[in-house]
């Protein structure tokens, strides 16, 4: 039963909450004296109005221009933007090709321009809001010196922004945020046009919303390979890029990654690195595998791979595999491997270039004729 005392409360919170619908386009609510029930009834009035009001606001920012240049414009000034000439080349053009990519599974990616910016944050970390408004941290370029892997995170990213998945959880993120404040309205009757207003706007590019949910993360993993697979880039990167992710949690560097990209709820990363390899082996025609750092063609060893540079060995082997999984892919396992200056060839796939610590390329390659 209804308690006068709380219900004029919640009718007033509701009331002046949906008031600030002035500045989303949503007129001033109409407020009547009314008996119990009717004030009751008005109460559902206005939730209907506050949610149609989000829906409203989520539309603008995700689907108009307009409101795409408001995001862009908010984050460039509240992330900063770094301006580094070699990292803005490598991201305008693996953002070319990944959309080249992209645009082969889903050619909605040519419906709408990303707009995107490299953040001076140096954590590694990423995000896609509403509207395809994209933030790649400068941490992420100076954590990863690979082009792939960071195609890798870029177009998981485009995953997120192909499937709206922010302005979804954005939706779901508001939708809680009324049922509690506005219900519990009773108990915090502060609830005001200043709090719903920096809810949506906070909310508005929060990655943590775009990465926030399993499902989604998933989509965005499966889509990132996919668009991979369209271009020139390594799909193997895909795995190696989560092989470091599961090196930098255990070498507790995990406060240089955000929760964002790698939050605590998230599938663990080496779950997603097994996911990609699951994927590539099916990729390679169920011929071609990669665990702790050995490939295995056919169920055959094929190398162990040593580390080199800033990669280990594991990270290392699964850009063998990749290539290896598009020679496959391509039918080349038909044609003889060979050694073309120093690097490893199958038909005019490259698989390995041998690092120091990596047997020799005649080798390799004298092996892989053996198995392949
Ligand atoms: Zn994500």
């Amino acid at each position: 039963m209804f308690k006068f005392g709380s219900l004029k409360k919640k009718f007033l919170a509701m009331a002046s909450a949906a008031a600030l619908g002035l500045s989303l386009t949503f007129g001033a609510p109409a407020v009547a004296s009314a008996s119990l029930l009717e004030e009751a009834i008005m109460i559902g009035v206005q939730g209907a109005a506050l949610s149609s009001q989000i829906n409203s606001a989520i539309k603008h920012y995700n689907t108009t221009e307009a409101g795409q240049q408001e995001l862009y414009g908010a984050f460039r000034e509240k992330y900063g933007v770094n301006e580094d000439p070699t990292y803005n080349a490598m991201l305008d053009r693996i953002m070319a090709n990944l959309i080249k990519g992209a645009a082969q599974v889903d050619p909605t990616v040519n419906d709408k321009p990303y707009k995107y910016f490299i953040s001076n944050q140096e954590t590694l970390n990423a995000g896609c809001g509403m509207g395809r408004v994209m933030m790649v941290n400068v941490g992420t370029f100076k954590l990863i010196s690979s082009e792939d892997e960071i195609a890798a995170i870029v177009g998981h990213e485009m995953g997120h922004g192909q499937k709206d998945h922010a302005a979804k959880g954005q939706k779901k993120l508001l939708q809680k945020y009324i049922i509690a404040n506005v219900a519990g309205a009773a108990v915090n009757s502060t609830i005001g046009g200043g709090a719903l207003t920096s809810a949506i706007t906070q909310i508005a590019f929060n990655h943590s919303v775009a990465h926030g949910d399993r499902k989604q993360e998933t989509e965005a993993d499966t889509l990132g390979l996919e668009y991979m697979l369209k271009t020139n880039y390594n799909p193997g990167a895909c795995a190696a890029v989560m092989q470091k992710f599961v090196e930098m949690e255990k070498g507790k560097k995990r406060s240089a990654m955000e929760k964002f990209f790698v939050p605590s709820d998230h599938p663990d990363s080496d779950k997603r690195r097994d996911a990609y390899v699951k994927k590539l082996y099916e990729y390679s025609g169920k011929h071609v595998t990669a665990a702790n750092g050995v490939v295995k063609i056919n169920d055959k060893n094929f190398i162990t791979v040593a580390p080199s540079g800033n990669m280990s060995g594991a990270e290392r082997s699964y850009f063998i595999l990749g290539n290896l999984a598009v020679a496959y892919h391509k039918g080349l396992n038909k044609q003889e491997a060979t050694v073309q200056n120093g690097i490893v060839m199958l038909g005019n796939q490259p698989i390995i270039e041998p690092a120091e610590g990596d047997e020799d390329a005649y080798t390799i390659v004298e092996r892989l004729n053996a198995i392949k």
